[in-house]
């Protein structure tokens, strides 16, 4: 895996330890010489994220829509900052560039972008893991609800276990590394 999109909370949460395994992430990336594609600013946990994979030596390209960059929350150290019109262009964008794809913890963003991408792989439009950092259990009531989702024959088993989730990072870099996506598309009607 040469490229990850990692999408995670413009905030930082209430508990250190998001920021933490932000800056684990940043680190292990580097260390792996995998590029950090993410969101490009300099706030909550992507700063965290973005600057312990720069200080720690790694690449990293920020995608961010032209409304956001003009309000001066670009991250100015990037190796690479791609600017865009339009958040769907990012997402765009990003998929482009990346092999895999990580969520940490996050709020609506977070959960779009994430959305957004196992929705594309369950329709087979790309054929790249996708994963949700569980720290201290915060996906516990979203992996409830797909659960649920499942159980009520809205989401194919199948598609549900496409989706990575796991509370350790080296875990989930290992799954991601192993991932073959399923033959089986969605069926549409
Ligand atoms: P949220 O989870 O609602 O904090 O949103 C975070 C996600 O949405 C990130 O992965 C970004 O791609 C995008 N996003 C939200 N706020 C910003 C921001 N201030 N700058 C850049 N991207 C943002």
């Amino acid at each position: 895996m040469k490229n990850i999109a990692v999408f995670c909370g413009s905030s930082r949460g209430v508990d250190p330890e998001y920021s933490s395994q932000a800056k684990k992430l940043g680190q292990l990336l580097a260390q792996r010489n995998i590029t950090l594609v993410f969101g490009g600013s300099k706030v909550g946990l992507m700063e965290d994220l973005s600057d312990s994979a720069l200080q720690a030596g790694g690449k990293v390209i920020g995608v961010m829509p032209r409304l956001l960059y003009d309000k001066g929350i670009g991250h100015p150290g990037l190796s690479e900052m791609i600017v865009v019109e339009t958040m769907h262009e990012r997402k765009l964008r990003m998929n482009e560039l990346c092999d895999g794809i990580i969520a940490l913890p996050g709020g609506f963003g977070t959960l779009d972008e994430c959305f957004e991408m196992i929705t594309w792989a369950q329709l087979g439009i790309h054929l790249k893991p996708v994963a949700l950092l569980n720290v201290k259990g915060f996906y516990d009531p979203l992996a409830e609800m797909i659960k649920h989702m499942t159980t009520q024959g809205f989401l194919k088993e199948i598609h549900r276990d496409m989706l990575i989730i796991s509370p350790c990072l080296e875990q989930i870099l290992h799954k991601m590394e192993d991932y073959t996506a399923p033959t089986e598309g969605k069926w549409i009607r």
